[in-house]
Order: C-alpha cells, then sequence, then structure tokens
C-alpha cells in the first residue's frame, strides 16, 4: 500500500444527509437533477408517496407510488426515517429508511428532495448528518410562472400550490443555508459549494486524529 493511499484511507467520510426543500415550482427538481449529474459521491433519496403518477413520472425513479394501506403498513414496520402528509395537496410522502442508512454507511452522501415536515424529522433523529438548503424562487409571480409552463397541473391544482408556497416559505428560518434561484447554474454551483464546504468539515472527517498524529511524527 503506497503511502497515499494509506493517507486517503484514513481521511474517509462520515455521509451527510444533504435536503433541499422549497415551495414547488422555485426549481428545486431541477437542482437536484443537475446535482446529480455533477457530484459521483451523492445518491437520491426516492421517496414513497400515495401521490397518483404525474404523465412522464416513473415509478421507482421519481417516486415509489404506493396506496394507502401499504403506506400505513410501512410506516407500522418502521420502514420510513420520515413521513408527511404534505400540506396542500393531502397525500402521504415518505423517505425509505434502508438505502438511506447503505449509503451513508458506504461514506456516500444522499440527496433529498422533501418538504419542511420531514427536515424537522431528520434533524431530532440524527442533526449532525443533515445539512439544510432552502430555495427561494425570485418572485411570487415567477413561481407562479413556472407553475403554469410545466403544466403537468391543472389550474385548480397551480391554484392550490401558490396558496400554500407562502406557508412553506414561513418556514426557511429552520434551513442552515437559503438560496434565491435566479438561474439554473448558479444555483447549483451554490448547493456544491455548500457540499464541498460540509464535506471538509472536521467532525465528517473520519480518522483525522490519526493522520495528524503520523504528520505530526514526520511520518
Ligand atoms: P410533488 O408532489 O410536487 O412531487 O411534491 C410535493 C412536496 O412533497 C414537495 O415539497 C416535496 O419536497 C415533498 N416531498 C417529496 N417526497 C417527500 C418525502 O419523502 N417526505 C416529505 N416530508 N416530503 C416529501
Amino acid at each position: 500500500m503506497s503511502e497515499t493511499f494509506e493517507s486517503e484511507a484514513a481521511l474517509q467520510r462520515r455521509g451527510l444527509m444533504l435536503v433541499l426543500s422549497s415551495p414547488s415550482g422555485a426549481g428545486k427538481s431541477s437542482i437536484c437533477r443537475e446535482l446529480l449529474k455533477l457530484e459521483d459521491e451523492l445518491a437520491m433519496s426516492v421517496s414513497a408517496t400515495t401521490r397518483p403518477r404525474r404523465p412522464g413520472e416513473v415509478d421507482g425513479t421519481d417516486y415509489y407510488f404506493i396506496d394507502q394501506t401499504e403506506f400505513q403498513l410501512r410506516i407500522n414496520r418502521g420502514e420510513f426515517l420520515e413521513y408527511a402528509k404534505v400540506l396542500g395537496n393531502n397525500y402521504y410522502y415518505g423517505t425509505p429508511r434502508t438505502r438511506v442508512e447503505e449509503v451513508l454507511s458506504g461514506g456516500g452522501d444522499v440527496l433529498f428532495d422533501i418538504d419542511w415536515q420531514g427536515t424537522q424529522q431528520i434533524a431530532d433523529a440524527a442533526r449532525d448528518d443533515l445539512v439544510s438548503v432552502f430555495i427561494l424562487p425570485p418572485s411570487i409571480r415567477e413561481l407562479e410562472r413556472r407553475l403554469l409552463s410545466r403544466a403537468q397541473d391543472s389550474a385548480e391544482v397551480v391554484a392550490q400550490r401558490m396558496s400554500k408556497a407562502s406557508e412553506e416559505i414561513s418556514h426557511y428560518r429552520e434551513y442552515d443555508y437559503i438560496i434565491v434561484n435566479h438561474d439554473l447554474e448558479e444555483s447549483v454551483a451554490k448547493v456544491r459549494a455548500i457540499l464541498t464546504a460540509e464535506r471538509l468539515k472536521r467532525d465528517r472527517q473520519l480518522g483525522l486524529t490519526d493522520f495528524v498524529k503520523q504528520l505530526r511524527e514526520g511520518r
């Protein structure tokens, strides 16, 4: 084993949980997509939901689409790391625990697109591993424009989402970082900067004590 390899092995990281939340239409999904393309050590957490599938969505990729009975069963079995009835649409959404634990224990990071209720639950369970980012739209007018141009939802659903936006936005203070999404590329760069800094935090770098000891002993 070369000396460099020994040092790298000593400096393995503990994985982190990167949560992105926003009112729907603020551009969070596009940011997630770009991040996953650019960040090798980042895996998306695919949630389960009772919401019906939208055109173009793929089961097992966008969500695991399950019915209410199955969702309740999984709650009872403790299979969710967090779950919530998302306000504004009354469907259940939850994060399957197993995959997250697998990625984290392998030293990888997990990306979550979840709401403030789920973020609070993860904060209560594992604050040290959580890095939370709230994405704000540049304006309410722009938010509405994005929701309408998406054309996935009926006018009624868009109106519902707009009326919930201000309530969701009120939770921004509970997050570690805030990004106003003026431009996709710029916002992605900002999230990557956060990720890089958080990965370098002393407590996330395992084996640091031994590594520094070696350095000080001139090895
Ligand atoms: P949509 O129905 O537009 O895909 O998502 C609606 C909201 O549910 C979004 O704000 C999204 O972040 C949130 N959401 C998606 N999956 C989860 C989850 O597993 N847990 C929680 N708490 N919220 C979720």
